[in-house]
């Protein structure tokens, strides 16, 4: 089968099929063979690695780490892409098509069943309406998996990279940097894809940490300090911890356990850097 990566040879596929592209399912497709490359090198598949692809598509991406890996397990949620993807993918003894929405998909047992519960990569241009909850799934569900390469939303990726003291550090950004190494590989123009979404992209690389970079006694906790201090960014963590609901934490023992820190009363959440945020759950 011709390499997808070059327009052309989208087109044909899209016309053979009569295929109508659905917004509800973040539908663009790659189609530049540099930028393909280039996911490939950054997530240095070799023919070791068993690997995830969410959103197949019509396979342009799948059809490069059918070449590089040793076994390529694709969810894509839209039936009326499997018999082109059967079609596309024809040549290839070594991929798995699931038709499922990978939010409802068990992936620590097909990690189980394909790689014998070894680390996988994860590699996918994802649908942007739900890249947030495919990557905390995977990572709060404790999936043996040594990176995740994704393109993304180049706001996404700058949110995921980005430290305290800037308008992008959020609940997103603590998230990921407690799991992975994020690391943006690429920036990807509107031109690269088919059709052309709205806005820029990225591909930013997550790399797995097999140690948290911070001790954390309570991991929840910690997270549900985060998501309150986030919630209501512009108030002090004194108010804003002190006010959440479920936390049960009284405004005044917010303010001694931020003394015992040497951090200022009136200090918010965007100040904090992950080490401190793991020291006030564990203070806390
Ligand atoms: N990988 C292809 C490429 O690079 O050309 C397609 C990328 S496109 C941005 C996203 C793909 O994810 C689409 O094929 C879409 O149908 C699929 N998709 C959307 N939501 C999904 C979900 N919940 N589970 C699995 N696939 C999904």
């Amino acid at each position: 089968m011709a390499n997808l990566g070059i327009p052309k040879n989208t087109i044909e596929v899209l016309q053979k099929y009569n295929f109508n592209f659905q917004k509800k399912f973040g539908q663009n497709f790659l189609i530049d063979t540099t930028v393909l490359d280039r996911i490939i090198e950054a997530a240095e598949i070799t023919k070791d690695d068993c690997v995830l692809e969410i959103g197949p598509g019509i396979g342009t991406m799948t059809q490069y780490l059918a070449e590089s890996a040793r076994e390529v397990i694709a969810v894509e949620i839209d039936k009326n892409l499997i018999p082109i993807l059967k079609d596309t993918l024809s040549a290839y003894d070594n991929v798995t098509v699931i038709n499922d929405d990978i939010l409802k998909v068990d992936v620590a047992k097909i990690c189980e069943e394909k790689n014998g519960g070894r680390p996988i990569k994860v590699v996918a241009n994802l649908p942007y309406y739900i890249t947030t909850p495919i990557i905390m799934g995977l990572f709060e569900n404790h999936i043996p998996l040594k990176s995740i390469t994704i393109m993304v939303q180049k706001e996404v990726a700058d949110r995921m990279q980005v430290g305290p003291g800037t308008k992008d550090y959020g609940a997103l950004s603590l998230a990921v940097q407690y799991y992975a190494k994020p690391q943006i590989v690429a920036n990807v123009p509107p031109n690269c894809f088919m059709p052309r979404p709205n806005v820029g992209s990225a591909v930013i690389r997550l790399t797995r940490y097999e140690e948290p970079p911070v001790k954390v006694e309570d991991e929840k906790k910690m997270f549900a300090l985060i998501r309150a201090s986030f919630n209501q960014r512009r108030k002090t963590l004194v108010n804003g911890l002190g006010n959440a609901q479920g936390l049960n934490i009284s405004k005044d023992r917010v303010a001694q356990v931020l003394e015992e820190m040497q951090l200022s009363p009136t200090i918010r959440g965007e100040a904090l850097t992950l080490e401190q945020f793991a020291e006030l759950a564990n203070r806390l």
